[in-house]
C-alpha cells in the first residue's frame, strides 16, 4: 500500500515512461511483484487504447494488470478479486462537485500529485496480498486478481474487462471489488475498525445480494473480529465503482468499503499513508481471502431446472403433493468427488439473512412439509467434505406477463 503511494501519482494521464513516477511505473511494479509470487500465477497486461470522450480529455491507454491462478477441477469457473490502481487529485473535495466540474478538474490537475492511499492503493494492496498468499495453494476454481486502471475516468478498465468476459461467455461466480478499504477514521471523528461495508445491488435475491449474504456468513466464520456490514444498495449514494460494470453484465459483483469515510482526503493530495490505517486494510483482506478461498474450493452451485411455455415459466419449487408443502428439485451433473451433500436455506421474504439451514445429504430433491412457498424464500447450496460451501441457487418467483384485452364495447355509467 505504501509502495504504491511512492509513485507520486498514478493518474491516468500521468507519465508512462518514467522509472519511478507515474502510472507506467506503477503498473510495471505491480506486474513484477505479481510475477515474483509464484510461477503458477499467470500475469499479463491488458492494454486498451481508448478514444477521447467525456472525462477522457485526450486519447489514453488503459492498462489492466491481470494475474490468473488456474483452478484444477473447474478451471472455467472464476472468482475475481479486484481494486483500482489509478489515482486522482481534483484539487478539492470531489463529493461536492457536479460531473462537469469533475471533468474540468480532472484535466486541470492531470499531472498533480495524487497519492491515492485509501483510494485505492488499499484495494490493490489487498488484491496483491491475496495473490501472494493464495498462489501458494491449489484451488478447484480459477482465482483472478485484477488491478484495474481508468476507474477515476468512469470505470473504464473494469468496464472493458467485464464486457470482454461477457462476450466470451466467461463464468465468473463472484467479483469481490475493494475500493477505499484504507481507513478506519471518519471525517466526522468516528473511528470504526470492527466493520467493513459490503454493497450489493437490488433486487432482494439478485446475484450480488446472494453473494453479499455468503460474504457475511463465511467471512465472519473465519474472521469473527470483523463484521461484514451489508448495505442493500449497489454503492454509496449516487456513486459507482469497478463492481458496477460486472453487475450490469449480470455477474455477482459487490463492493467492499471501509465502515467510515473521510471525504476531505478523497481525490486530494492528503489521501496519504499518514491518513491511512494499514492494519484495518489487513483485516479486510483476511475476510476477503477467506471468502475467495471458500468459494474457489467449494463445489459448483446446484442448477435449478425451469421450463417456459408461452408466457408462463414453471420452476422446480412447487407446493408438492397435497399442495401444503415446499417441494423442490435441483440438478448437479457430474458431482465433485468430495461433495458431501446439499443444504436447503429458508427465510421469510422480509428477512435480510437466511434463517434456517437444512442439510439434506446427497439428494437432488427435498420436500419440507408444512412450509408455505408463498411466504418464504428457498435456496439450495452444495457443500464439500471439508465444509466449503457453494453460493446458493435461489428459487425466484418467475415474472408473469398479464395480457391486455381487446374491448368490443364499453358501457360505463
Ligand atoms: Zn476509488
Amino acid at each position: 500500500m505504501g509502495r504504491l503511494v511512492t509513485f507520486e501519482t498514478r493518474g491516468n494521464f500521468s507519465e508512462t515512461g518514467h522509472a519511478t513516477r507515474g502510472i507506467g511505473a506503477a503498473y510495471r511494479w505491480i506486474e513484477a511483484e505479481l510475477k515474483s509470487y509464484s510461477p503458477r500465477l499467470e500475469v499479463r497486461l491488458d492494454r486498451y487504447k481508448v478514444r477521447k470522450q467525456g472525462r477522457i480529455f485526450r486519447d489514453v491507454e488503459i492498462v489492466n494488470v491481470i494475474a490468473t491462478l488456474r483452478g484444477t477441477r473447474h478451471p472455467e469457473r472464476q472468482v475475481l478479486i479486484s481494486g483500482h490502481y489509478d489515482s486522482l487529485n481534483l484539487g478539492q473535495r470531489s463529493t461536492a462537485m457536479n460531473p462537469e466540474a469533475i471533468d474540468a478538474a480532472t484535466e486541470k490537475n492531470a499531472s498533480a500529485p495524487a497519492p491515492g492511499a485509501s483510494d485505492d492503493a488499499s484495494g490493490v494492496a489487498a488484491t496483491m496480498e491475496m495473490a501472494r498468499v493464495l498462489s501458494q495453494y491449489e484451488f478447484d476454481k480459477t482465482l483472478v486478481f485484477a488491478a484495474f486502471a481508468g476507474e477515476e475516468l468512469g470505470l473504464v478498465g473494469s468496464t472493458l474487462h467485464a464486457q470482454k468476459a461477457k462476450r466470451n461467455g466467461e463464468i465468473m461466480e463472484a467479483v469481490l471489488n475493494s475500493d477505499i478499504i484504507g481507513t478506519e477514521m471518519g471525517g466526522d471523528g468516528r473511528r470504526d475498525n470492527r466493520r467493513v461495508r459490503v454493497f450489493s445491488a437490488d433486487p432482494p435475491d439478485s446475484a450480488p445480494r446472494t453473494l453479499a449474504r455468503y460474504i457475511k456468513e463465511v467471512g465472519e466464520r473465519y474472521v469473527p473480529a470483523l463484521e461484514a456490514d451489508l448495505v442493500f444498495r449497489s454503492d454509496r449514494f449516487g456513486r459507482g465503482g469497478d463492481h458496477t460494470p460486472f453487475e450490469r453484465e449480470g455477474y455477482a459483483a459487490v463492493r467492499f468499503t471501509s465502515a467510515v469515510e473521510n471525504y476531505a482526503h478523497q481525490h486530494t493530495v492528503t489521501d496519504t499513508m499518514e491518513n491511512a490505517s494499514p492494519a484495518y486494510t489487513a483485516a479486510v483482506t483476511r475476510l476477503k481471502a477467506a471468502v475467495a478461498a471458500s468459494l474457489a474450493l467449494a463445489p459448483r452451485t446446484p442448477e435449478l431446472p425451469s421450463t417456459t411455455s408461452g408466457t408462463r415459466t414453471t420452476i422446480s419449487l412447487t407446493r408438492g403433493t397435497g399442495s401444503y408443502a415446499a417441494a423442490m428439485r435441483w440438478h448437479h451433473p457430474a458431482p465433485e468427488p468430495d461433495l458431501a451433500g446439499f443444504a436447503v436455506l429458508v427465510r421469510k421474504t422480509t428477512a435480510p439473512y437466511w434463517e434456517r439451514e437444512i442439510f439434506v445429504g446427497k439428494k437432488n430433491d427435498c420436500t419440507l412439509q408444512g412450509l408455505d412457498i408463498d411466504n418464504l424464500v428457498f435456496a439450495v447450496k452444495a457443500i464439500d467434505t471439508e465444509g466449503n460451501e457453494s453460493l446458493p441457487a435461489v428459487w425466484v418467483m418467475p415474472a408473469r406477463t398479464i395480457p391486455y384485452f381487446e374491448v368490443i364495447d364499453v358501457d360505463s355509467k
